[in-house]
């Protein structure tokens, strides 16, 4: 950015020209444009990123403990092996993707502290005219482009969300939410209470429990945690015979991935048995000292929501030795000491974390607009979970939940460059995507089916999302293993698109 600084400040006042901007720097923009510049060579384009930095997740999050709870085979991308563990941390992916950039001469693609604020659809000059802010001098910035590709994720990167109880001003401790972790925040020797007991606090207890005082993970209800080993043994072999690492991440990836596809098919088949065998599993880490009947006995089926994997059943390993306590109630009020629970009981506490989540962010919080109308996303028809009814040349790109994110990075950007490609060879500028006549009738329903998957931040903020058809061709199915062979196949000839 520095390097950069003086030209873009030269040019602000002129309007600068890219065939495709991409927005966000995360692991979705930064595979994105390895794509692009592939399989597009004679497209321009740049990334305009709102952080200081690249990494998006995995520079934004900072709080003790912080990992991937995927394994880093099918969370790293296909082309770039991975040759570590399979569960790492934040550093050790940002330092995997810095080795993308710079492999891929990304860097002088990117414009970090610009943050998007407005995008205007002009259908007579067939693109997108962009306001950007710089997020150290607040000086307004214009952009053009005739294709716009969304990675920008899907939750706020600001804040984290915080539920608003009653009398937390009373609370004499430290609040804090971990994607805003304050860097000198000292729990040493404290009283640590922990409001939830999904993914963030299960990395956040074991990292911090043997220096607090005493944590207390406090939930409303019980969660599945995933207990294994952070070790690959057929990586572990194949390396040991002096493998190619380029082999070595092909093959483990796609044993990883049959494994996986085969969890999801007996979750949904067997529920019961899975849930048990998950339950048990957690119990042999647990010992007797914790009711597992009451705290770690979920109410839902497992894959509902994003399950935790426990590498090496660190989590459990302060529950065992007394570091860490669990308690399942709701929150009544905070009370200067702490919190009052529904049941009376008063949880003492010098500082309280809410590990309560994400703020949902559909498209970035950018102002959305079509010829100057706004856009109300939740107005449109999703075309895949990637394109939206009505909204011409853009695409979001919005991973998997229940199997790694990047998967879905990797299936967009080659629909994306084929996409593309095909614009160029037939001479359009622009592309929609529309319902055919027989999907006009259709019901149109909520983004996701709740019983398919129902995290909190997506559950609150369902109505600001896109519509979804009950056919796979209208929805984010969340099923990489059929969208692997359904995307790809896609024939950009069908009356779904329309160009001009
Ligand atoms: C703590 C945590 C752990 C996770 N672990 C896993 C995991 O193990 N496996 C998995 O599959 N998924 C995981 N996820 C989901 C995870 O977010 C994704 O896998 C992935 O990192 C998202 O990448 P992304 O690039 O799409 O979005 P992000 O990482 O959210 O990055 C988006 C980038 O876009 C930028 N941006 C947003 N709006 C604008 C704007 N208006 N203008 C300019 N820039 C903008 C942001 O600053 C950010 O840098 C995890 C999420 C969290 C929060």
């Amino acid at each position: 950015m520095e390097m950069e600084s003086q030209a873009s400040i030269a040019r602000s006042s002129e309007t600068q020209y890219f065939d495709v901007i991409i927005v966000g720097a995360g692991i979705s923009g930064i595979g994105s444009a390895y794509s692009l510049q592939r399989e597009c060579v004679d497209k321009t384009y740049v990334i305009l990123e709102a952080q200081e930095t690249f990494g998006g997740t995995w520079h934004t999050h900072r709080y003790p403990g912080i990992r991937s709870d995927s394994d880093l085979y099918t969370f790293g991308y296909s082309f770039r092996p991975w040759t570590e563990a399979p569960i790492a941390t934040a550093e050790r992916i940002v330092t995997y993707l810095k080795g993308v950039i710079d492999e891929n001469d990304l860097a002088r693609h990117i414009r970090y502290g610009h943050k998007i604020i407005s995008a205007d659809w002009d259908s007579s000059r067939k693109r997108w005219q962009l306001t950007a802010e710089r997020t150290d001098t607040g000086e307004r910035l214009k952009f053009e482009t005739s294709f716009l590709w969304m990675c920008q994720g899907y939750y706020g990167h600001e804040k984290g969300y915080t539920p608003e109880w009653l009398g937390m001003e009373n609370f004499k401790g430290t609040i804090v939410h971990p994607q805003t972790w304050p860097a000198d925040l000292d729990y040493s020797g404290k009283r640590v209470l922990v409001i939830g007991s999904g993914a963030t606090a299960a990395t956040l207890v074991p990292a911090i429990a043997d220096d607090a005082a005493h944590v207390t993970m406090l939930q409303r209800s019980p969660t599945y945690f995933n207990p294994g080993t952070n070790a690959d043994p057929l990586a572990d072999q194949l390396r040991a015979l002096e493998i190619d690492e380029h082999w070595i991440h092909a093959i483990v990836r796609k044993k990883l991935l049959m494994e996986q596809a085969e969890r999801i098919r007996r979750a949904k088949e067997e529920p019961e048995t899975v849930a048990r065998e998950m339950i048990e599993a957690v119990k042999t880490h647990l010992g007797s000292e914790t009711d597992v009947a009451k705290h770690f006995t979920p109410r839902y089926r497992p894959w509902q929501q994003r399950v935790a994997f426990i590498p090496d059943g660190d989590f459990f390993e302060p529950f065992r030795k007394g570091k860490a306590s669990v308690v399942t109630d709701e929150i009544e009020r905070f009370v200067p000491e702490g919190v009052e629970l529904e049941s009376g009981q008063i949880l003492d506490a010098d500082i309280i974390v809410t590990a309560t989540g994400f703020r949902l962010c559909v498209l970035g919080d950018i102002k959305f607009s079509i010829d100057g109308t706004p856009l109300h996303l939740s107005d449109t028809v999703t075309y895949h979970g990637m394109m939206f009814t009505g909204v011409p040349n853009l695409v979001w790109v919005f991973g998997y939940f229940r199997s790694s994110w990047t998967l879905r990075v990797e299936l967009i950007a080659e629909f994306v460059c084929r996409l593309l490609n095909h614009m160029s060879a037939i001479g359009k500028a622009m592309v929609t995507v529309q319902l055919r006549p027989e999907d006009m009738h259709e019901p149109q329903l909520p983004w996701i089916d709740e019983e398919n998957f129902n995290p909190g931040y997506l559950t609150r903020d369902m109505h600001l999302m896109p519509k979804r058809l009950n056919k796979p061709e209208w929805q984010h199915t969340q099923d990489y293993f059929s969208e692997r062979v359904r995307i790809p196949a896609i024939n950009f000839d069908d009356p779904i698109f329309v160009y001009s």
